[in-house]
């Protein structure tokens, strides 16, 4: 970084010590560097103004221009609140604050005319203004010279001590010159060409205080990009010396096995994205650089079976392969089903969790370090140091949201090359966001159902239709079919949830009693034998009902269950509710979903209703949440993987980071070390910021 950059703020005129403690403590603005990079979240067009009269619905905002009379303070306690109203030549409209009430009454002067701008709220029959940014109009006048005034954001200390959104600019503004001419370009020529020749202290200048609407956007636009390349460059780069650096083992050749099994055991034709994905994963394992990929797809995609004809592939080439699950059930499960797809084939399968007993675990690690077991399936439990491979050439992770990049790098561990790496998510996740996230790992996708399932019907009901839900679950029951009901998770705090469950098995249990029908129940505080009983029970269909918190959610596959019924589903988030649904609809028979709530929904528990209602598909759906919830909220523990953004938003500006993803693949394809001079900006940038944050990207 340029020394000038790293200066700290209380040296710029005008902060000081003190200013300086709360733009540090506020904003996270330490240098000057910080402060350049502070930029406005909008602009006010000092030119464009709306009347009362136009203010019709609550999705834009308006600039209003009137006189402000009748400032009360209304209300008690939690309920106290700060309302004026605001008059023009066409009406009326009330302002209310609920919060910062000491901080704004003193601005407001009955009688005095202000500039308020804010986002309609239509409330008991008439539209009002909830905290509007608000200014006197004798100081908006004086502004008058810059039409596009910036708006940063700051906070209500912040604004105390002056440092509102005008203190903040006036700093700004007094910063520009002293930094003019030490912002070195970061892109190629051609880059800022193609970015409307803007060099990069244009743009952080006009950025802040731009010349005219178009000059803001090309320079917000180039700023975005730039954010959004040098990620993309990063993770690009990280891929291409671990792809360097990182020795894989050869598979060679496709043998015995794989073609034993593909001609005369597979039950039936793989899909074509199935076939496709195979292929991917056979020509990375066989190039002898490390495979680190992820698999996306759906639930139900038959991810299972992909991940065994690897498996198979690395056995062929004579290594073993281990899967791992996030839980018992599940790595029960695979067990079972990798075991029932290699019957008949001199396959040694063996499964290891916390259950296994002392001695067959004994038994079972002499043999895997002996290398008579080929594939070994299980949980946690294969962390352990004690699990000494004899030869690990593949390891699979299934459901990878469970799985730290620790857990991953303790797999890798065990061997002396590392193993082929094949992360499995069921939960997919959009484009943009696995991008960033998921940069520096290969992708491959299942986009494609097998043939012959029938779409889950899915439809809301209020409890109104409780009655008739049950009169429903029961003809299904009738049928030889079984059903989940599952609630909310039980939290440790939340009693009431606990409560809820337990009310809701009992209510099950009297509709349909003992001896005729059997309701089971698994949920969060059970000791995990005793869920692991009960989930046995349901899978063998000893039980006709399940009722349920959210631990069936992963990847359990009982074919026979045809209905999901989901209470409370306003409750569950978009890529909860898609997992739970994926649990129907995995056998032959028509599958349905009932997502019950109560009769009042919020906006974004409505979206997430509708969209599960119109659709199946689990990327349209992942795109809808990472819309409702951002990027952070989606990626959860794994935030970590999120970078730093200044400007740019993963979302709104998904188009520009494809864009940025195409240019830094382009540049390494042409210039891998970037030592073209014409790439010389760019190199010193990459170089700069490799430096700075000690790459956040994941190592494979
Ligand atoms: P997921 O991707 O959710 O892990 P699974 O691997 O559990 O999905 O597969 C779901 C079901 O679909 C399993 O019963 C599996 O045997 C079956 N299946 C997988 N591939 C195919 C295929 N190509 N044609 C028909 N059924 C398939
Ligand atoms: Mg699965």
């Amino acid at each position: 970084m340029q020394p000038v950059l790293e200066t700290p703020i209380e040296y710029l005129k005008g902060v000081g010590p003190q200013r300086g403690e709360l733009l540090r403590k506020e904003l996270g603005i330490a240098t000057f560097g910080d402060l350049l990079l502070h930029f406005p979240f909008r602009h006010v067009d000092r030119t464009q103004f709306n009347t009362v009269g136009e203010v019709a619905d609550e999705n834009s905002a308006v600039q209003l221009r009137g006189v402000v009379k009748q400032v009360r303070m209304v209300g008690e306690k939690q309920a106290r609140r700060l309302t004026a109203k605001l008059t023009d030549a066409t009406g009326s409209i009330d302002l209310v604050w609920f919060r910062g009430l000491r901080w704004v009454q003193p601005l407001l002067k009955e009688g005095g005319e202000y500039i308020v701008y804010g986002k309609p709220t239509f409330f008991r029959d008439h539209y009002n203004l909830a905290h509007p940014e608000i200014e006197a109009a004798a100081t908006w006048d004086d502004g008058a010279a810059t039409p596009l005034q910036p708006v940063y954001s700051t906070t209500e200390k912040a604004a105390a001590k002056g440092l509102n959104s005008r203190g903040i600019g006036k700093l700004v503004q007094a910063l520009l010159p002293q930094v003019g001419g030490s912002l070195p370009e970061t892109l190629s020529l051609k880059l800022v060409e193609h970015f409307g020749g803007i060099s990069r202290e244009e743009a952080i200048c006009e950025a802040h205080f731009p010349q005219g609407k178009d000059r803001l956007e090309q320079a917000v636009a180039r700023l975005k990009f730039e954010e959004l390349f040098f990620i993309q460059l990063q993770l690009l780069k990280q891929k291409q010396l671990v792809q360097r650096e990182v020795k894989g083992n050869m598979f060679a050749h496709v043998g015995d096995l794989f073609n034993a099994f593909y001609q005369h055991h597979l039950p039936f034709q793989l899909t074509g994205a199935q076939k496709r994905v195979v292929k991917e994963i056979r020509k990375d394992m066989g190039s002898g650089r490390q495979m680190n990929r992820l698999l996306q797809g759906d639930v139900g995609s038959g991810k299972t079976l992909v991940a065994l004809l690897c498996m198979l592939i690395a056995l062929d080439n004579g290594f073993q392969a281990a899967m791992l699950a996030p839980t018992e059930i599940l790595a029960q499960q695979h067990f079972r089903s990798i075991s029932r797809f290699l019957e008949g084939l001199p396959v040694q399968v063996r499964s290891l969790t916390g259950n296994t007993k002392a001695a067959e675990r004994k038994k079972l690690l002499a043999a895997l370090q002996e290398g008579q077991v080929q594939i070994l399936t299980g949980t946690h439990a294969l962390l352990e140091d004690r699990v000494v491979f004899n030869n690990l050439g593949l390891v699979v992770i299934d459901e990878q949201h469970r799985f730290g990049v620790e857990q991953r790098a303790r797999m890798q561990a065990k061997a002396q090359v590392p193993p082929h790496v094949l992360v499995m998510t069921a939960t997919p996740i959009p484009r943009t966001l696995a991008m960033t996230v998921y940069g520096d790992l290969d992708v491959s996708v299942i986009d494609e159902l097998p043939p012959g399932r029938k779409p889950i019907k899915t439809v809301h009901r209020t409890d109104q239709a409780r009655i008739a839900m049950f009169d429903f679950l029961e003809s299904e029951i009738r049928k030889g079919r079984q059903a989940y009901v599952v609630y909310p998770l039980i939290a440790e705090s939340e009693k009431s949830d606990l409560k809820d469950v337990m009310d809701g098995f009992e209510s099950l249990s009297r509709r349909f009693p003992l001896p005729q029908y059997a309701v089971g129940i698994v949920h969060g505080r059970m000791p995990q034998e005793v869920k692991d009983y009960e989930m046995a029970r349901f899978i063998k269909g000893e039980t006709n009902v399940l009722v349920a918190t959210t631990v069936i959610e992963v990847g359990v596959d009982v074919p026979n269950a045809s209905v999901m019924v989901v209470e409370n589903a306003e409750r569950f988030g978009l890529s909860q509710l898609h997992q739970l649904r994926g649990r129907v609809g995995r056998g032959a028979e028509h599958s349905y979903c009932i997502l019950m709530t109560g009769d009042k929904l919020g906006n974004d528990s409505r979206t997430r209703i509708k969209t599960m209602v119109e659709t199946q598909d689990g990327f349209k759906i992942s795109e809808v949440d990472l819309q409702l919830r951002g990027p952070g909220d989606i990626m959860g523990t794994q935030q970590s993987g999120l970078p730093q953004l200044h400007l740019a938003d993963l979302v709104k500006d998904a188009d520009l980071l494809q864009e940025a993803r195409r240019f830094a693949q382009w540049l390494l394809d042409k210039d891998p070390e970037i030592a073209d001079p014409a790439n010389a900006p760019i190199a010193a940038a990459l170089h700069e910021q490799m430096k700075e944050k000690a790459v956040w990207g994941r190592i494979g």
